[in-house]
């Protein structure tokens, strides 16, 4: 199986790079932090990969033969919101019915979805060392869609294909292997119904599992199940990929530093690694946030043998 730990950008050391080839972990993901900062994250994320001293670390992952990879809550960023003032039809309209800057965009503006493209193209060569798969994902939030009279009748996840559709378009212009990743978390956990672009691949987060709560709530193999079968009917297991919270310190400290120390619930792991094999995924990632050098310096470094153990064929 393909493994991936994921990690904000000042979590990225020799150290860890170093760790995750020891540990035979494929691939480095690079997540800025996301909700309702995501575009902001993203930016200083572009400019710190402009300086020379980040690429060189990404130049050692990339010697070490690990790939990097980048998350990116990034409709804010592709949508800048500057153009408010001049172009408020650009944006979504929210569910009190106002024109709102603040996620994703409108996508039935053709303007608008062309400006998303050509930003997408400028985003995936500004991606220092990137692998042709992108994570280009809509913005981090439970209603973060578009309600003006266009969009209304047009389902989050289809609205979500629409633009990973368009942006998949654009990337394959400049890079033919180009694949774009449809994020299943949340509001777009079940499957879309309209048809999807050559290349697009799911990208399977079950956020519900760590926060469905109460005596009524399903068990955990029942809730994957009924996410899962559908999203795996429509997009079939072709580069079918999971993006797990196993190793989330950010989730478990409740976003707030400073991290809190880490336990992993390894059995917990190892039954879900299963579960996805016997389901047919190929690629399998876990967040790895708060466990930087401040984590280490507070608790020790955390044990990634576990992961590696979980993913052995
Ligand atoms: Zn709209």
């Amino acid at each position: 199986m393909k493994t991936q730990f994921i990690v904000h950008p000042d979590e990225i050391s020799k150290e860890r790079i170093d760790e995750l080839k020891a540990c035979k972990i494929n691939c480095l993901g690079i997540h800025p932090v996301g909700g309702k900062n995501a575009y902001k994250t993203l930016e200083d994320l572009v400019a710190l990969l402009k300086t020379e001293s980040f690429r060189s670390l990404l130049d050692y992952a990339k010697d070490s033969a690990v790939v990097i990879e980048y998350e990116l809550h990034s409709m804010g960023y592709l949508m800048p919101k500057t153009l408010y003032n001049l172009h408020p039809e650009y944006f979504r309209v929210d569910k009190d019915g106002v024109r709102n800057p603040d996620y994703n965009f409108c996508i039935s503006n053709g303007e608008a979805m062309e400006i998303v493209c050509e930003n997408a193209v400028t985003l995936a060569q500004n991606l220092y060392n990137s692998s042709d798969n992108y994570y280009f994902w809509v913005d981090d939030g439970h209603d973060v869609f578009c309600h003006c009279d266009k969009c209304k009748s047009i389902s989050p996840s289809d609205q979500a294909l629409i633009i990973t559709n368009a942006v998949q378009r654009a990337l394959r212009k400049f890079n033919p292997n180009a694949k774009c990743a449809y994020l299943a978390y949340m509001c777009t956990i079940t499957p879309p119904t309209i048809q999807k672009e050559k290349g697009v691949f799911l990208e399977y987060a079950p956020f519900e599992k760590y926060t469905a709560k109460g005596e009524n709530a399903p068990t955990l193999i029942e809730q994957e199940q009924a996410m899962l079968t559908p999203l795996l009917e429509y997009f079939g297991k072709e580069n079918a990929k999971v993006l797990e919270y196993w190793y989330d310190n950010s989730l478990y400290s409740s976003w707030k530093k400073p991290p809190k120390k880490f336990t992993l619930n390894e059995k917990q792991m190892q039954n879900d690694i299963d579960f996805y094999k016997q389901k047919g995924f190929s690629y399998v990632s876990t967040f790895g946030c708060y466990l930087g050098k401040d984590y280490e310096n507070l608790y020790g470094k955390p044990d990634l043998t576990p992961f590696t153990n979980a993913t052995k064929e």
